[in-house]
């Protein structure tokens, strides 16, 4: 049986928890054992995959076709275990449930409540798989004393009751502001937090503090006795150069040492760090730099393309160079010329996107990269632009576009290159839409196979014959167009099994022009940087050098 950690936050949000708990999970495998994370999200979605970028950040895809909060990236980015749809629940998934059951009978007639309906519901989830790793680590959303979180946080304070003595503990994250004008850092914001929490029953093992400075012995022992942790249990998280430095840097300050205290596991099997010590090494002393640009549509925030702007550091980490990746808006090159723009630029990689807004202006990017001979990264909706900017400018075809912007626009503006797919082979099963599908959950998602043809680009980087990507798009590129495009030397380089469905292009003529169906992001790690990043950064430093 699993043990479990539960890793809640106070204070205030966006401490980094996720970060936190995937360091640790690290953390754990150094020292020989296994782990599997989750996440629990309070929020009413069902799943963020309906939530805007602005909104939420990047949609997280698990093999197994979830969609998910973008801390599943972190996680399997720093413990390589890939997370499945049941690493990830929120509210509405857990409300969802019980009233499906309600409305079967299931409850037998009782009065549905929180207690014990929707608790034993997440109690349940939290229980999936308990007997397959050594760990449990259990990320808890938002901050402790949300309206929205308390059923977890009665679930998570019963569940541990209801386990054998010492199967499970609780880290609690939180923030020690630093108040200048007097040169302190504050206790007080933490002592509250706990006091929150073990007004809710639970009694945090291991203390978590994030701050901008060192924390003085004496602020620790402070903190150990008025919220009654143990000394030792009072670990600091500073703050970071780079998210792959929290393994080592929270190593340091003693976190797996205090959560296996706290377990009472002694004597503590020695950690094998190696890893962490190569990905800090590449990271710091990489040479010189790379500039890609990231032409797209939520350039606004980060988090929205983050496993892309992850995914591009490990390509430069496989190189040992740096990469600076800039966010450029698509929208500009609707009103300017991209080349003034994207000159100065190593290389281009158009990420994924949904509506059509922008869309023009990721083609003339795709068709700059094209015909300028830049390295050209396109991931889904980056694909597609990159085959509709073909048609248009080397197979005449003047009006190509994708049938997701007539949908939008309810006309027929597009000779649809890229059409609505509504049927489609997953394994040994047929999967059928319709356009008046719900639009939650119903895109074509998680991992598929794509076979490469020999001799091309794709083949050669991935070295292999037949890979396995993620998905996450509603729209394909139609099969019909192949002969006519590959006449012009869009080669359909990676294919569906069934041969229906084409998952990558590629430009025959260029040093590196790739288009891809899928996300290969989100399977990039820092200490297993994805090979079709870590090429594409190759093919940028050979340019660089030219310059
Ligand atoms: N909007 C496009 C589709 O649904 C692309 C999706 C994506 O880029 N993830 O096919």
């Amino acid at each position: 049986m699993a043990r479990y950690v539960f890793i809640t936050g106070g204070v205030v949000s966006s401490l980094g928890k996720g970060l936190a708990s995937a360091a640790l999970g690290a953390l754990l495998q150094a020292r020989g054992f296994t782990v599997r994370l989750r996440k629990l999200d309070p929020y009413l979605n069902v799943d963020p995959g309906t939530m805007s970028p602005f909104e939420h950040g990047e949609v997280f895809v698990t093999d197994d076709g979830a969609e998910t909060d973008l801390d599943l990236g972190h996680y399997e980015r720093f413990t390589g275990v890939a997370a499945r749809k049941t690493d990830s629940v929120s509210s509405g998934r857990i409300y969802s449930n019980v009233l499906e059951k309600e409305r079967k009978g299931l409850y037998l007639g009782k009065t549905i409540q929180v207690v014990p309906h929707v608790t034993n519901e997440i109690k349940d989830f939290l229980a999936i798989g308990d007997d397959e790793v050594d760990f449990m680590l259990c990320e808890i959303g938002g901050t402790v004393g949300d309206i929205e979180g308390l059923p977890f946080f009665e679930a998570i304070r019963q569940f541990s009751q209801d386990r054998p003595r010492g199967q499970c503990i609780f880290v609690h994250l939180t923030l020690l502001p630093y108040i200048s004008a007097s040169g302190e850092l504050k206790t007080k914001p933490t002592q509250h937090s706990v006091k929150e929490l073990r007004s809710i029953g639970i009694a945090p093992d291991v203390l978590l503090l994030r701050s901008e400075h060192p924390i003085p012995v004496k602020e620790r022992e402070k903190i150990a006795l008025f919220c009654n942790v143990r000394r030792d249990a009072v670990v600091a998280a500073p703050d970071l150069k780079t998210i792959y430095e929290a393994p080592l840097a929270y190593h340091r300050e003693g976190l797996d040492q205090a959560v296996l205290d706290a377990f009472g596991i002694s004597p503590a099997p020695k950690p094998n760090l190696d890893r962490w010590e190569d990905v800090m090494d590449r990271l710091v002393n990489a040479e010189g730099e790379v500039k890609v640009a990231i032409v797209g549509k939520y350039t606004q925030l980060e988090d929205a393309y983050k496993s892309i702007a992850e995914a591009l550091t490990h390509g430069g980490m496989a190189n040992r160079v740096r990469v600076r990746a800039e966010w450029v808006d698509s929208e500009i090159f609707e009103r300017e010329d991209p080349a003034p723009w994207l000159e100065g630029f190593h290389a281009i990689c158009v990420p994924g996107g949904f509506g059509e807004r922008g869309t023009e202006g990721m083609i003339r990017a795709a068709q700059f990269a094209r015909e300028r001979k830049i390295p050209y990264l396109g991931i889904c909706l980056g694909m597609q632009m990159a085959v509709i900017e073909a048609s248009r400018n080397l197979a005449g075809v003047a009006n190509a576009g994708s049938e997701e912007f007539d949908h939008e626009a309810g006309v027929k503006r597009f000779e649809p290159v890229v059409y609505h797919l509504k049927e489609w082979v997953q394994g040994n099963h047929r999967v059928e839409r319709k356009v008046t599908d719900d639009k939650g959950g119903t895109m074509r998602l998680g991992a598929y196979t794509a076979m490469l043809a020999e001799g091309s680009n794709v083949a050669r980087v991935y070295g292999s014959a037949a890979i396995e990507e993620r998905h996450r798009h509603r729209y394909e590129v139609d099969i019909r167009y192949r002969d006519k495009l590959e006449g012009c030397g869009l080669w359909f380089s990676g294919m569906s099994p069934d041969g229906r469905l084409p998952e990558i292009v590629e430009v025959k003529d260029h040093p590196w022009f790739i288009g891809v169906q899928f996300h290969p992001e989100l399977k990039s790690k820092p200490f297993a940087p994805h090979p079709l990043f870590a090429d594409f950064v190759r093919a940028a430093l050979e340019i660089s050098r030219l310059v």
